[in-house]
């Protein structure tokens, strides 16, 4: 039987900050693309769920930034490190001169759920395809085509002018290319758990705690704290060696105020093991295939660089991209694959400095906490040294380079979406949604 065939524009595999983005963004200039997204909905907690000052002057650009803050969220000005008892500031927000001087906590599933739903209400030329997982790349004549997917009704391909890689640091299209990233820094274990919250705990924001060869993360969730655990390669193995109660105890040791709760981790089922790792492409292209976000480059939770840089990513392809996309789309003239290129030149940089930024805070930070020798230098840094904090702000807020829209929004939707949906027709509401 004949493989059922649907053609666009572009094909995005992912439908993560950087995926959903990049599809919101090329539809607001009216191009033609789908969206692929594996699972069937965005709800996977211990997400990152931060956005950056610089993400949310993208939003305002967007004229989505209404109502990103009318979902439930939390402004945080400040991130802590307490060591010795004494917390110290690495960044403050409120310093920097923009418009939105914090950082946004919400939740990843709302995040994405907002930029999916105002770019299928928005622009007709927009489809998100939940429950379907790419499998590999369609080749003709050396270039990528197009994809084969997995979906709920079975397999089928998606022909596209050009294909964006943004399905994150396991990404599949890459592992089916052949492209190897370069392991840039050592990995790093990370376990998640929740805690519950009682009304008169601190508020804390966001806050690491470092001590007896420790690190807890916990942030605030209203009404649970999403507690973080960090350690070297196999800290798992280690909980299940030393026992719950050892590790209960260590936590009640470096967060006292949630020591009457530390019972709340009740089994080894409770704690959820995340492998952080930095890792980079050389070349994030190919014939008709770009690499962005996690894909290209898998940054770890270190400051929480990602998300922000994942979008930022979506905005420069779309600053690069879309003139000529469109102009294909009008025309039939064929996409100068060249042009991949320039999202590299643009993006390679600034994601090298973040994930230098990343592997330096292991190194000096969370690599000498967790020795338990001494405590690390880097956090009483910023207390002798007043612009650290400054510059921190700055970097973990805005980026090593910020990005803004530069692209046009579309009058009217310039090409027939109907060319997809006799395909997608077929589809129920779950597995393609529009609202
Ligand atoms: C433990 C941990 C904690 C982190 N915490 C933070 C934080 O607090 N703040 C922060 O900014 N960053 C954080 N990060 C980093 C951040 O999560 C990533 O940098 C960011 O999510 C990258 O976005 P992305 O869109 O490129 O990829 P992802 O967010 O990984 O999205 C990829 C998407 O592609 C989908 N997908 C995968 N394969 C396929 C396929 N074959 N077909 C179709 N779809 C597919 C996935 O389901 C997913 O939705 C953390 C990372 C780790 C490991």
């Amino acid at each position: 039987m004949a493989t059922e065939t649907r053609h666009t524009t572009v094909c995005v595999v992912g439908g993560g900050p950087a995926g959903a983005m990049l599809g919101l963004l090329l539809a607001r200039s009216g191009v033609d693309v789908v969206v692929l997204e594996k699972h069937a909905d965005f709800h996977r907690d211990f997400r990152g769920d931060t956005v950056h000052p610089a993400t949310l002057q993208i939003l305002d650009e967007l004229g989505l930034v209404e109502k990103f803050h009318e979902l439930p969220h939390q402004k945080v000005s400040t991130i802590g490190v307490v060591q010795d008892g004494k917390r110290i500031d690495i960044a403050d927000f409120s310093r920097l001169k923009v418009p939105y001087p914090y950082m946004a906590f919400v939740p990843q599933w709302d995040f994405l759920d907002l930029i999916t739903a105002q770019a299928a209400a928005r622009y007709p030329s927009f489809r998100l395809l939940m429950r379907s997982e790419v499998l590999g790349v369609v080749r003709h004549e050396g270039r990528v085509t197009g994809v084969r997917v997995r979906g709920p009704g079975g397999e089928f391909e998606v022909r596209s002018t050009l294909v964006v890689a943004a399905d994150g640091r396991h990404s599949a299209v890459r592992r089916d290319v052949g492209a190897e990233p370069r392991l840039i820094g050592a990995s790093l274990d990370v376990i998640f758990f929740r805690i519950s919250r009682r009304e008169d705990d601190p508020d804390e924001g966001i806050c690491v705690r470092i001590g007896n060869g420790k690190i807890f993360g916990a942030t605030d969730r209203r009404t649970y704290w999403q507690m973080s655990y960090e350690t070297s390669k196999g800290g798992l193995e280690d909980i299940r060696r030393r026992g719950l109660d050892a590790f209960r105890a260590d936590l009640a040791a470096l967060v006292p105020f949630l020591a009457d709760r530390v019972h709340e981790v009740a089994s080894m089922d409770d704690l959820s093991l995340l492998e952080a790792r930095i890792d980079r492409l050389e070349q994030w292209h190919r014939p008709g295939l770009l690499f962005i976000g996690d894909a290209a480059h898998a940054m770890s939770p270190v400051a929480g660089f990602g998300v922000n840089l994942a979008v930022q990513d979506a905005v420069a392809t779309s600053n690069a991209l879309t003139a000529a996309l469109l102009r294909g789309q009008r025309t039939g003239a064929p996409f100068d694959d060249t042009l991949l290129a320039k999202v590299r030149r643009r993006r390679r940089l600034t994601t090298a400095l973040s994930q230098a930024l990343q592997r330096g805070t292991q190194r000096f930070g969370i690599d000498s906490a967790l020795k338990g020798s001494g405590q690390p230098p880097a956090p009483k840094l910023f207390e002798r040294f007043g612009p650290a904090q400054k510059l921190m702000s700055r970097v973990i807020g805005l980026g090593f380079r910020p990005e803004h829209v530069r692209t046009p929004e579309a009058d009217r939707p310039p090409s027939d979406p109907s060319a997809f949906s006799p395909h997608t027709t077929q589809l129920t509401t779950d597995e393609e949604r529009q609202t």
